[in-house]
């Protein structure tokens, strides 16, 4: 990449060239981009076809931030609260106002109730490392940073999964992005198959994989296997579509095995080396033949035994995951099955196949690292670590479902403020049951909010707003799967301000200075992100941003070369040494060491009484290309390719129940009801209906009780609180049951 970043123009503008980072976007996937600037006005934003992963390719999203940056909405100011919560009355006020207010309430809590008394809630994240932990830990002093998410459904499962079963980061297909020749490197292989699990990364761009390098990888000849109750536009182009009942996940992986084992397709060499509990699970996969399968899952039997021949025999043909896996109870046992497959069909760390990164490093690794600044009596009171080991000892946070019991029955302590560090979650983003959470945390008798634009999470809770930076307003390093993969690391460069927006690590400094001095030692950005870089890579964060992008280099089979485990030896960073098809750590928390499938919570099978009452499968929260969870409603172009919240319905399912195509539909079950706009399509199953999330109105009345309409089309009414799984991971958003009706508009 040219070694420039800032270039200015012969029309007195300027153009910044740098990496994207939510919001507007995803996770850590680090597009490159140029900003055109002028007058301190983002004019332009264009693709950076220098970026060596998404050459010059953007989303909607991104090229639609001048709308964003310069929205007549945004908040760019600290406020505060004047009149009654709810009543949209806000008043300017400085930040030294703003910390004032906020340290003399955190010394009052501190002294009356103890830290513990304090919750931070994190949501997306405004910056790569998801800054809400060292805020919980090390500015503010508390143990308890929550991430509301029933089940922490999102992410957390996958990376624990294959923490517990390989000892290593996030398992990533193999795209060649660690090279700057990218696909013409030496000794990358092309994939055969890509197997996308409940997964559409084109729309998602999931935090470590930008989705249109699929279409690279088509384009070369590699052949797609979708799973997915949904046929999105990559199954319309796959070889296979595996269209399965939403939630019979886990039966589906177990019956490939079944295939794969049983006619010895398996990698033998890697088998008898490298796994642990092949015969075990040899016994256990014989529960899932083929054709009990089929009638778990809706997917035809003979589509099944052809895939399993495809992986057993087609190598490497990689499998990459998605949230699917994560919002399901009987996830953890889909993670253990689908690593199983990856693993026995040799497709571990090899050209081609699924790429490890290390549990964590650099900022990724820093970020847990400050909880070790806090007393262990301290550390002992986060909510749920005693009741959840599982989830307690990979995740860092309190348990979610532990945390909104807490709130609501103030044991084992009172919880008196709330942080809520850009988490709109009682929109339907991230919470179950978020009528409950509501209720619960309006006793909180203080909180702060921090976000890019008023939010009914804000109006309803908020006391002190305080505004975030877009990633083009201000410094940052964007490190793919959070450190736990870093495919690349890339600069995010300030190109501009907007108001007094302060980034999160900049509102972790000054806050941390505050509150505990001896924690921050760094008075900017710039010399923090310097000693983040400096001791693994040996560059600073100048060195990064003239750099663009870094790409560390990649070694294959690091299972062999002893690069896997701490001590040096060959294997994986497991109890056993090897890949754990059989959990020793499973056990240990009373889990089944092996893979098993259990039907949903409600369902057909597990329900069916019910299930006349509520004759479809709802299934929540596919990805779009106009929104991020519940950002950008407020964002004109984005707003007009997607006006409203919209259920799929099959057309025969539809013409059942008396409902047209833009009808206004009410989807109702024992839980909650929630309106939206029918669409049909023939891309989903009849007897399953999926509803999109993150819907509120910002056109709407902010004032309580309306709160921007967030009630009218909440899906996630719909979804039970604490339905999880027995090791506390996974909750059931993709696999519920309701009826639809039409309603008036
Ligand atoms: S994936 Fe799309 S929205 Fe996200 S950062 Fe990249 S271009 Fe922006």
């Amino acid at each position: 990449m040219e070694n420039q970043w800032k270039k200015f123009n012969q029309d007195g503008s300027y153009t910044v060239r740098t990496c994207g980072w939510s919001p507007p976007g995803d996770h850590p996937v680090g597009c490159g981009m140029k900003l055109h600037v002028k007058d301190g006005k983002l004019l332009k934003v264009e693709g950076d076809p220098e970026h060596p992963i998404t050459q010059g390719r953007l989303c909607i999203r991104c090229l639609s931030l001048p709308e964003y940056v310069h929205h007549p909405q945004r908040i760019t100011y600290p406020m505060k609260r004047v009149g009654e919560r709810g009543e949209d009355k806000w008043q300017r006020i400085s930040w030294d106002e703003a910390w004032d207010i906020i340290v003399e309430k955190i010394n009052y809590f501190k002294e009356t109730s103890g830290m513990e008394s304090i919750v931070v809630f994190g949501g997306t994240g405004r910056e790569a490392c998801l800054y809400y932990y060292p805020l919980a830990f090390s500015s503010i002093g508390t143990p308890n940073c929550c991430y509301a998410l029933s089940g922490w459904s999102c992410y957390g499962p996958r990376c624990s999964i294959t923490d517990y079963i390989l000892g290593a980061g996030y398992p990533e297909i193999d795209f060649a992005g660690y090279y700057p020749d990218r696909y013409e490197h030496e000794g990358y292989v092309l994939p055969k198959y890509v197997v996308l699990w409940g997964k559409n990364p084109l729309m998602s761009n999931p935090d470590g994989f930008f989705g249109h390098s699929l279409i690279d990888l088509m384009k070369r000849g590699t052949k797609m296997i979708c799973v997915d109750p949904r046929i999105h536009w990559l199954a319309t182009r796959a070889e296979y579509v595996l269209q399965l009942r939403p939630g019979s996940d886990t039966a589906l992986a177990l019956g490939l095995l079944n295939v794969i084992i049983n006619e010895e397709l398996y990698d033998r060499d890697f088998v008898e080396n490298w796994t642990y509990g092949f015969e075990e699970l040899k016994e256990r996969v014989q529960e899932y033949p083929p054709e009990i399968v089929s009638e778990i899952t809706w997917v035809p039997k003979q589509k099944i035994i052809d895939v399993a021949r495809i992986l057993g025999t087609c190598h490497p043909a990689p499998i990459q995951w998605g949230l699917a896996v994560d919002e399901n109870p009987n996830g953890v046992q889909l993670g253990h099955a689908l690593l199983s497959i990856a693993a026995i069909t040799g497709n571990l760390d090899v050209p081609g196949g699924i790429t490890l990164g290390p549990p964590a490093s650099m900022l990724g690794k820093w970020r847990m690292e400050v909880r070790s600044q806090m007393p262990n009596e301290l550390w002992e009171k986060r909510i749920g670590a005693a009741e959840w080991p599982a989830l307690s000892t990979a995740m860092a946070t309190t348990h979610p479902d532990e945390t909104l019991d807490t709130l609501e029955t103030g044991k084992p302590y009172k919880l008196r403020m709330g942080w809520f560090n850009s988490s709109n979650f009682i929109t339907p983003t991230c919470s179950a049951q978020p009528d409950r959470w509501y209720r619960a945390l309006k006793q909180l008798e203080f909180c702060v909010v921090q976000d890019c634009f008023m939010t009914p999470t804000a109006q309803a809770f908020g006391d002190i707003f305080l505004p975030l930076p877009t990633f083009a307003e201000h410094d940052g390093v964007v490190i793919t799967h959070f450190g736990r993969n870093a495919i690349f690391l890339g600069a995010i460069n300030k190109a501009f301000e907007v108001g007094e927006c302060k980034s999160d690590i900049e509102v972790c400094i000054e806050l941390g200075k505050r509150l505990h001095p001896e924690h921050w030692p760094w008075n900017t950005a710039e010399e923090f992100f310097d000693d983040q870089l400096k001791p693994e890579l040996g560059i600073s964060f100048d060195d990064l941003r003239n750099m663009g992008v870094y790409q560390p280099n990649y070694e294959y089979k690091k299972y062999e070369k002893g690069l896997l485990r701490f001590d040096g030896e060959p294997g994986f960073n497991t109890v056993t040494g090897m890949v754990e098809l059989c959990s020793t750590l499973f056990e240990s928390w009373g889990e089944d060491a092996l893979p098993y499938f259990k039907e949903p919570h409600y369902g057909p099978n597990s329900t069916p009484e019910l299930f006349k009452e509520y004759p479809f499968v709802l299934t929540t929260g596919a990805r779009k290309f106009t929104s991020f969870h519940s950002e950008h409603r407020q964002i004109p172009t984005l707003r007009e390719i997607d006006p409203d919240p919209v259920v799929e319905i099959h057309p025969d399912s539809a013409e059942k129940y008396g409902i047209k195509e833009g009808d206004w539909v009410c989807l109702e079950n024992m839980f909650g009801k929630a309106k939206l706009k029918a669409h049909l399509t023939a891309t989903i199953h009849p007897k399953v209906v999926h509803a999109t999330h993150g819907w509120w109105f910002p056109e709407q009345d902010a004032k309580e009780p309306h709160l921007y309409g967030v009630w009218e089309s909440n899906i996630n009414t719909l979804i039970p609180h604490k339905h999880i799984g027995k090791l506390g991971f996974g909750a059931p958003f993709k696999s519920l049951i309701c009826k639809a009706y039409r309603v008036e508009e």
